[in-house]
């Protein structure tokens, strides 16, 4: 429509009355340019050909008739005004007609050119305000429809009078298949207090808290997500209409978080071992010194006893004391990884013989613990202390894979490793090694767990029961005495730990104390 012409297309068989209406719009302002047709199918071919502002539509034509001539034509050319012609002052007739997509009628009888100008224009408008509002109810739609977020309509009372489609992408439930629910169905038991009275409170806040506490929501494969919402009122003014929840999941966000958290406890735990091994090892060693003070003037004692003197007993008693208070000093400052590193050449068959009947102890009685040492074995350079670690945390956890008992085997062979051998073996060069292996019955382990043994801080017990240091400070050790460690393990079969350590040169062992 342009400030000056209009132009419309008349749909009329009637020739004479085309002609009274012709001649009324040439009359009016302002002007009014008309195309007539008779038929529909003619008409919608000429709409399909030119653009009209406007039609003017009989309702009974030779190839159609009634109100469905409305629809044809509105199919043909959606959005058009149309201005329905009719013969009497049929109200109903002309509220149908509205019904079915037009814009107005006019009685045939009432052909004044202000009065049918007016309609045209009134007819035109209204069209074009109605494609506006089309148009953009379908952008707030894809707003919400497109958006990421979770879009939901809530009642006072949590029930779901709308849901946004990422609902199915982000929950799994299919579009309206939450529409009258009450929210707080999928809502996390711990946290639907919580949200009922957010819900509660929300007639008299505008907006709520923003943005909510995280809450648990339930999807629909049965897992929970977390998710992080804010909302607002539907309308400021009368927040009794509901309100609008905006909601995201957050799950891998929180989950990261959590992970986080979780790494800095177990630092914690860390520093707090290593506190605790640096408190221990000071008094270790002090206690230490007031060890060989009294094994000093016990053996000063002895000497003033005469061999019969039943005292002398007694003095030898405090001596193995003294010898036991020894032992658990060393394994103090085993644990404190404070003991001053002290190679010394070593028959390992002698240390773990010595160190049998403490490991006895911690694995219990369910477990049999046996030793088949190779004879002849070659001697070894390592700190005793820190073999001692080792045999005593392979046994712990050992004894941790048999809860029900089982058997526990340590042995010791000579290996001459080929290059072709030590290759395969984790870098360690070809040559003569002490193996010892300590071997369970118990549970075994899944290749998943296998692979990462010997990191720090891997564990697969309870929190408190186990620190994932055990085998890596077994690790430390041996990599730092020139050594190799392997695991073989099948589940439900057992586990053997295997460790290599360098023989010592003959002429080095005969040399030394
Ligand atoms: P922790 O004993 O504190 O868990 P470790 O470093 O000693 O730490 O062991 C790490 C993990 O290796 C254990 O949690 C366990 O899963 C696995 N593991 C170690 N030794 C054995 C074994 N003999 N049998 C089965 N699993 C074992
Ligand atoms: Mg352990």
């Amino acid at each position: 429509m342009s400030a000056e012409s209009i132009s419309v297309l008349l749909v009329e068989d009637d020739d004479l009355y085309a002609q009274v209406l012709r001649a009324a719009l040439a009359k009016s302002t302002p002007k009014v340019g008309v195309e007539r047709r008779r038929t529909l199918a003619d008409a919608i071919t000429q709409l399909q050909a030119t653009r009209f502002d406007a039609v003017l539509l009989d309702l009974n034509l030779p190839d159609s008739a009634g109100l469905d001539t409305i629809g044809r034509m509105l199919a043909a050319a959606p959005g058009i005004p149309i201005v329905v012609l009719t013969a009497t002052a049929e109200s109903d007739l002309a509220v149908a007609a509205v019904q079915h997509g037009a814009q107005d009628y006019l009685v045939k009888s009432e052909t004044d050119s202000r009065y049918l100008s007016r309609a045209l224009r009134y007819a035109i408008e209204r069209a074009g305000f109605q494609a506006e509002l089309v148009n953009r109810e379908q952008q707030f739609r894809a707003l919400i429809e497109r958006a990421h977020d979770i879009v939901v309509l809530l009642g006072l009372d949590g029930s779901i009078r709308y849901q946004s489609p990422a609902t199915e992408r982000v929950l799994g439930y299919s579009p309206e298949e939450l529409v009258g629910a009450n929210v707080l169905e999928i809502v996390h038991p711990d946290d639907r207090e919580r949200a009922a009275g957010i819900l509660a409170d929300w007639p008299h806040e505008e907006q709520s808290p923003d943005p909510l506490a995280p809450f648990k929501v339930r999807h629909k494969d049965g897992t929970w997500r977390v998710m992080e919402a804010a909302g607002r009122s539907v309308d400021s003014t009368d927040p009794m209409q509901g309100m609008i929840l905006n909601a995201r999941d957050v799950t891998e966000r929180v989950r990261a978080q959590e992970k986080l958290l979780e790494t800095e406890a177990k630092l914690r735990q860390a520093h707090k071992m290593e506190a605790v091994g640096r408190l221990a090892g000071g008094i270790a060693h002090d206690f230490n010194n007031v060890l060989t003070a009294i094994y000093g003037y016990a053996d000063l004692l002895l000497e003033e006893f005469v061999a019969g003197d039943p005292r002398r007993s007694d003095v030898e008693e405090i001596r193995r004391m003294a010898e036991r208070a020894a032992t658990l000093t060393r394994q103090l400052l085993a644990f404190s990884r404070q003991q001053m590193l002290q190679p010394q050449i070593l028959d390992l068959n002698i240390v773990i013989e010595e160190v049998q009947r403490m490991l006895a102890r911690m694995i219990g009685t369910d477990i049999q613990l046996f030793f088949e040492p190779s004879r002849e074995l070659w001697p070894v350079k390592a700190d005793r202390g820190q073999i001692e670690q080792v045999l005593m945390n392979l046994g712990g956890n050992a004894r941790d894979a048999m809860p029900e008992g089982g058997s526990l085997t340590i042995r010791t062979s000579n290996r001459e490793l080929a290059a072709s051998e030590a290759g395969a073996m984790d870098g360690l060069a070809p040559g003569d090694y002490v193996a010892m292996s300590v071997t369970d019955t118990g549970v075994g382990m899944p290749e998943q767990v296998r692979r990462h043994v010997f990191e720090p801080f891997f564990t697969t017990k309870a929190q408190g029961e186990g620190t994932g240091l055990g085998l890596a400070t077994i690790y430390g050790i041996v990599k730092q005495s020139g050594g190799g460690i392997f695991v073989e393990s099948e589940e439900n079969k057992g586990t053997t730990f295997t460790i290599f350590l360098p023989r010592i040169a003959p002429d080095l062992a005969t040399s030394s104390p």
